[in-house]
């Protein structure tokens, strides 16, 4: 789960890492008001839950009330990578010197958190990353020990040599380890983090990313959750009991357990077809269950062709196909669907499937190339 810019400055304002002042607008009328109340200039900033604003044109100067409203304006109601700016962020504007990176992620390849930092910041870092990957320096944190003082002097050495920079920098990277371990992040991260004109740092920019596993126990953070229209199918088909995720193929597809889901998103793939989306309907034979997957995969334009994959374990075959043919016929579907039907039962099920008059298939790799030749 991702959050705004200005949410992530709030959480770090929380934890006392100096923030610029800023008011968050939803109009050009609005942002005029938080330019008075901060005073000239200002940053006017497209709040969306996506990266690189800067680059598309969504952060702008202002050095007058006019030039702030202009800005308003243009970035209001723009598009960034395909998210409509509804709300921008108004912050005091500030004079710095440099800019800096500092971001903590999971690293698993040495198991832990690392924290990530570079003299380097700014909106090139990206470039920097791929032109000159030793500019970005990585220090792996232990779980056990955390960020101790001498880790975090460490880092802060490693980017400042003023002792009253590697104080701040020390004490900004503990507190961010904190965040980063009581907020059940995924990444968080400052670029830029900016040295002002009066010699202290500033976090111009914040961003935090949240593992969606966590958020049962991040009643706060959830709070600040802001769907985007997949995710809302992705949130209504959880409280339907189904697993959706959706992908940018054209083969729908349904599937009893995650496990199998994966292993037939991967057979389609290897056939050379592409799947619409991942849904696993877990063991029920339910046919409201069906009917409320179906209608979820065909509410996806791009679907061409469905196929049902179900391996009957302790499911037994035969409810799954009863189930299956009450909903299927229920339901007006005017797009080929592929059934194969293996496990416990499979006989009787595929019997009770014959009314259907669907196409045979009899592997698991049958279905996926009769989705594939149906698709085109
Ligand atoms: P991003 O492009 O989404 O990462 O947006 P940022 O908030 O990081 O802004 C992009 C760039 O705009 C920064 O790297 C800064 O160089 C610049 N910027 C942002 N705020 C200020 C400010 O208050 N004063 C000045 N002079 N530049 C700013
Ligand atoms: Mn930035």
């Amino acid at each position: 789960m991702k959050i705004h810019e200005y949410q992530s400055k709030e959480i770090f304002s929380r934890y006392s890492i100096p923030v610029t002042r800023e008011v968050v607008c939803y109009s050009a009328d609005e942002v005029c008001a938080a330019t008075k109340k901060l005073g000239l200039p200002v940053v006017v900033k497209a709040q969306v839950l996506t990266g690189g604003r800067g680059k598309a044109g969504g952060v702008k100067l202002a050095r007058t009330l006019d030039a702030a409203r202009e800005a308003a304006n243009q970035i209001l109601g723009m598009d960034i990578k395909g998210y409509t700016v509804e709300k921008v962020l108004v912050a005091q504007g500030v004079k710095f010197n440099s800019e800096f990176y500092v971001g903590l992620t999971i690293d698993r390849n040495t198991k832990s958190v690392i924290l990530m930092a570079s003299r380097e910041g700014g909106v090139e870092i990206e470039e920097v990353a791929k032109d000159n990957p030793d500019a970005i320096l990585k220090f792996p944190i232990d779980p056990d020990l955390g960020m101790t003082p001498f880790l975090a002097r460490k880092i802060a050495f490693a980017l400042f040599s003023d002792f009253s920079l590697v104080k701040q920098a020390a004490d900004l990277f503990q507190k961010l380890y904190k965040i980063f371990l009581d907020t059940d992040a995924s990444l968080v991260e400052i670029n830029p983090l900016v040295l002002t004109e009066e010699g202290k740092l500033l976090a111009l920019d914040g961003k935090m990313n949240f593992d969606d596993n966590a958020l049962f126990r991040q009643k706060e953070i959830n709070a600040l959750l802001e769907p985007t229209e997949d995710e809302i199918k992705e949130i209504d088909a959880k409280e339907k009991g189904l697993t959706y995720i959706r992908l940018d193929g054209s083969i729908g597809c349904m599937v009893n357990g995650a496990g199998l889901a994966m292993a037939t998103m991967d057979l389609i793939k290897l056939f050379g077809g592409s799947p619409a989306n991942f849904l696993d309907i877990g063991g029920s034979s339910n046919p409201q269950k069906v009917i409320d997957a179906m209608n979820l995969l065909l509410s996806d334009k791009n679907v061409k062709v469905v196929m049902i994959n179900i391996f009957g374990g302790i499911t037994r075959c035969d409810d799954v196909a009863r189930g299956l043919v009450t909903a299927l016929k229920q339901m007006k579907i005017d797009i080929p669907i592929v059934v194969r039907l293996a496990g416990t039962n499979s006989k009787e099920g595929l019997e009770i499937l014959k009314e259907l008059n669907l196409p045979e298939v009899n592997t698991m790799s049958d279905a996926a190339k009769m989705a594939i030749s149906l698709c085109s």
